[in-house]
């Protein structure tokens, strides 16, 4: 067999894989006809599994320390997610939702490492995190994934990191805690009016908002995102932290987006090229073609 005379140069036609960091545990916890469902993780760990096109590798997430998660938050809400009483209507208390929060965040910054290492990388875990802000667990949302990975990267060596959300919901609590902060910049597109019913403005000098309106044409969801992400490039950032909500999808039942599953491909490929590393997190999303959506997110972001 003919041995490649540099180890380090890829061989033409092996695309590296992407890693897919989950945890079975995280489908470990449901209330009935809550849209946060277990099937959410399973129908994509099956749909991924059953396809052979994307290679693809999967990891289990580490652990997150207190220090890494109060970088984000306040302790009184590290202690209240054991608290056996509902957040509110949408967030639920669970027996064990401390430690599933704690497992997301925790995939949130293996994510982000391996980003930083060069690796293409999408954390397929719940709960999901955008809507937490530094004192409060809100919105299906329990810790601030995105936030704690961003500052940890930011703790650890990286000098700008920015935040992109195409969650069809405005990530308030990453501008809840991110907001005026040195080295950060949040670019969300969400739709507006929606929940949580912020969103409408720039916050800070950091918070950029791109509201659509609802069921806007596809073609102005997509130009928006767009100019969201020309923004994002001119923020010159060294790590790209991506709030992946896949809920402005077409036949989404939580809000009135009109976006179709190869703009998720398009979505993931020009986060591709852009050339900084960069690293997804799921966060809403909740029609049944949901795998299929972050499969053709997937092949986006896979390098050509
Ligand atoms: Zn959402």
């Amino acid at each position: 067999m003919p041995t490649n005379p540099c180890p380090s140069a890829p061989v033409r036609g092996l695309i590296p894989p992407v890693k897919l960091i989950t945890d079975e545990r995280c489908a470990g916890y449901s209330r009935y006809a809550h849209p946060e469902r277990p099937a959410r993780i399973t129908a994509t760990v099956e749909r991924l599994k059953s396809q052979t096109g994307l290679p693809l590798e999967w990891i289990a997430p580490t652990t997150a320390t207190d220090e890494q998660i109060l970088r984000a938050h306040a302790p009184k809400l590290l202690a209240r997610l054991k608290i056996p009483h509902d957040f509110d209507a949408d967030t639920p208390f669970f027996e064990n939702i401390s430690d599933r929060a704690r497992a997301s965040a925790a995939a949130a910054i293996d994510a982000s490492k391996i980003a930083r290492a060069g690796e293409n990388v999408f954390s397929l875990m719940r709960p999901p995190g955008h809507h937490a802000t530094r004192e409060k667990s809100m919105g299906f949302c329990y810790l601030n994934n995105i936030a704690i990975a961003a500052l940890d990267a930011l703790a650890t060596g990286t000098e700008r990191a920015a935040v992109f959300d195409f969650d069809v919901h405005h990530g308030n609590g990453t501008e809840d805690i991110l907001l005026n902060l040195e080295g950060t910049a949040i670019f969300s597109v969400h739709q507006f009016p929606a929940y949580p019913g912020t969103g409408e403005k720039n916050a800070g000098n950091n918070c950029f908002n791109y509201p659509v309106a609802p069921s806007a044409p596809r073609e102005t969801y997509r130009a928006t995102l767009a100019r969201a992400l020309g923004d994002l490039k001119n923020f010159s950032p060294d790590l790209i932290a991506v709030s992946a909500g896949f809920d402005a999808y077409v036949r989404d039942p939580l809000a009135d987006g009109t976006l179709l599953a190869e703009d998720f491909q398009w979505l993931g490929g020009e986060l591709r090229a852009l050339k900084i590393p960069f690293f997804s997190l799921l966060e809403g999303g909740y029609s049944r073609d949901l795998p299929d959506l972050i499969l053709a997110y997937l092949k986006g972001v896979e390098e050509k």
